[in-house]
Order: C-alpha cells, then sequence, then structure tokens
C-alpha cells in the first residue's frame, strides 16, 4: 500500500471516506478508523468539504428538532448523490 499516493487520485478511498461519514458524525466509527478519516479529511479537501456541509446540515437538523436525530434518509440520499457527482465531475 502506497501511503503517499495522491489521495485525490483515488475516488475509491473518498467514496469509502464518504460512506463512514454518518457513522463518523454520530460517533458510532471505531477508533481506528476515526482517524484513519480524521487523516483523510486532513489531507484531501474535497471530503473535508463534504464533511463540513455534513456536519453543518447535521447541526442545523438537530438544532432545529431541538433533539438527537439522525439524518433523514431522503436528505442524506441527497447529498451523497450530489457530492458523488461533483467528484466524478472534478
Ligand atoms: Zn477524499
Amino acid at each position: 500500500m502506497d501511503t503517499h499516493h495522491h489521495l485525490r487520485d483515488n475516488p475509491e478511498q473518498c467514496r469509502d471516506i464518504l460512506a463512514q461519514l454518518n457513522d463518523y458524525l454520530d460517533g458510532e466509527l471505531a477508533e481506528a478508523l476515526c482517524r484513519e478519516l480524521e487523516q483523510h479529511l486532513a489531507e484531501c479537501p474535497d471530503c473535508r468539504t463534504v464533511y463540513d456541509t455534513l456536519s453543518h446540515t447535521i447541526h442545523i437538523y438537530r438544532a432545529l428538532r431541538d433533539t438527537p436525530a439522525e439524518l433523514p434518509q431522503e436528505v442524506e440520499e441527497r447529498l451523497i448523490r450530489r457530492i458523488t457527482i461533483s467528484l466524478n465531475a472534478g
């Protein structure tokens, strides 16, 4: 495994990271995976943008509901789709 390989040339890893973002934000991701994810976010501006957007959306949603809640699946799917499209376009 070449860890120095440029992450932006590795959209599959980005897809893995994005798939784990919800668990990460829910605090349900295993610690080792959290560190992997955080390292990827530090090195990948695309995924960091997604993370910022998603965490912001969840924050707003929870504030509006005033109760801890999961992001509605419909919203989540729309977000992921938009993100995937922009990643593929970039
Ligand atoms: Zn990435």
